[in-house]
């Protein structure tokens, strides 16, 4: 956090508390404790060539480059964060841990991407949530790596339902005509980086990213999370 009179004025009332353990938070640590951020199991992939999230989506789309901040074990931390964000709304948290991930990408070729893009959630399933986390994630990465940030440029034109019980083959079937294109992407100079919260099967995001290539533009995806394998 910052010198900003109205963060400190915010924390006289609203003790910050640490995204992972719930831990006071001391002066210069921001939303997650250094015991945590330690603790954090980062995947490395945005610096591997050939990654296991990239031969996920071999054969399937031609994707420029996948990555993932954190593998998203049970019980562990990255499960906590997400679950703080989805569930009880801490924005503050998908933000923090956008900027993150933006901080990671800036040394790889993630840095050269033209857009960073977010999975768009449906405007009803929106309005009930409040926001968007892959948006919040999204703008975290934007902030950090100075890649112009484009919440409307894909739409999510279907509510679908919840992908969290289905196989592979159903999300696909849930998702597959979900999105649109909300811009011509013309005025993109490089390729557009996706951003979602977690990677399971990859469905939702080879949904978007065939609306990105139709389109004419390279695409490449991230996310704050993935499930280890
Ligand atoms: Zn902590």
């Amino acid at each position: 956090m910052s010198s900003n009179p109205f963060s400190l004025l915010a924390n006289l009332f609203y003790p910050r508390l640490c995204g992972g353990c719930r831990r006071n938070l001391y002066t210069g640590e921001n939303y997650i404790c250094t015991h945590c951020l330690m603790e954090l199991p980062f995947t490395r992939y945005h610096r591997m060539a050939d990654n296991p999230l990239e031969r996920m989506f071999r054969g399937r789309i031609p994707v420029e480059g996948v990555t993932s901040l954190l593998f998203f074990n049970r019980g562990g931390i990255a499960r906590k964060l997400l679950h703080r964000v989805k569930y009880y709304g801490d924005t503050h948290t998908a933000l923090a841990m956008g900027r993150l991930l933006g901080e990671t990408l800036l040394d790889s070729h993630f840095a050269g991407c033209g857009a960073v893009v977010p999975v768009p959630l449906h405007p009803a399933r929106q309005r009930v949530r409040g926001f968007n986390q892959s948006s919040l994630i999204a703008q975290g990465v934007h902030e950090e790596t100075g890649i112009p940030f484009h919440d409307d440029w894909l739409q999510r034109v279907e509510a679908t339902e919840t992908q969290t019980r289905k196989t592979r083959e159903a999300r696909w079937e849930n998702v597959a005509t979900a999105f649109a294109a909300g811009a011509s992407f013309a005025e993109c100079s490089g390729p557009i980086l996706l951003i979602d919260d977690v990677l399971t099967t990859g469905a939702t995001l080879e949904a978007c990213a065939r609306v990105v290539l139709a389109a004419g533009t390279g695409v490449m995806l991230a996310t704050l999370a993935c499930s280890n394998r």
